[in-house]
């Protein structure tokens, strides 16, 4: 069975500063995302070889093959996995901008502007109740980009999207730094988006 292991940032824990705090980051890191690895490893345990060996994008995608009684632990460790692996590769130092390409073309033909898109994307993460996660999310059955909101770690591939651009607003993410000012810390993380990453995810998802 493979063992997952947390992987490496592709950044030091201060490279995002001023926007995210690097106390932030290395709890973030080294004690959330590894709980969650520690979590789909035990959560794997009880599956049968064939699901155990299968990747761990496709094992979200069919979640509901996953037997009623790990189901809800793959969902939340396999999620909470994917998604903060995504989250660190969808930023980094003096990021931020706009899209360029296909992002930029995608983004406009759904929602009219990045402007908008931007406004969309962080109104309606901030207003997520409790913990989750808002989404750019690539849809492939009517190949254009979607915004989704998630709840606590359950992955937009539950639901057949393919996540581009993911933003953690559990308050683990923020609360050292931004305490109660979730607004805040959206507002500031447009400035770390690594837009050539999402290029990238984008023309692999296609
Ligand atoms: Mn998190």
């Amino acid at each position: 069975m493979v063992k997952y292991e947390l992987p490496k940032l592709p950044y030091a824990y201060d490279a995002l500063e001023p926007n995210i705090d690097a106390k932030t980051m290395e709890i973030h890191h080294t004690k959330h995302h590894q709980a969650y690895t520690n979590g789909l490893n035990t959560a794997l345990e009880g599956l049968s070889s064939e699901l155990q060996n299968m990747e761990l994008t496709k094992l979200l995608s069919a979640i509901e093959k996953v037997p009623e009684s790990a189901r809800g632990a793959i969902n939340f460790h396999g999620g909470g996995y994917d998604n903060h692996t995504l989250f660190w590769n969808n930023m980094k130092a003096n990021g931020g901008g706009t899209p360029g390409g296909r992002v930029d073309d995608a983004i406009k033909s759904v929602f009219g502007s990045f402007d908008a898109f931007k406004e969309k994307f962080a109104k309606d993460t901030t207003a997520i109740q409790g913990s989750g996660w808002g989404w750019l999310t690539y849809n492939p059955k009517s190949n254009k980009v979607e915004f989704i909101t998630m709840p606590n770690q359950t992955s937009p591939r539950t639901k057949g999207l393919v996540p581009l651009l993911g933003l953690d607003v559990w308050e683990h993410a923020y609360y050292l730094k931004y305490q109660n000012r979730r607004a805040d810390y959206v507002t500031a993380w447009w400035n770390v988006v690594n837009w050539d990453e999402i290029e990238k995810r984008l023309s692999k998802a296609k």
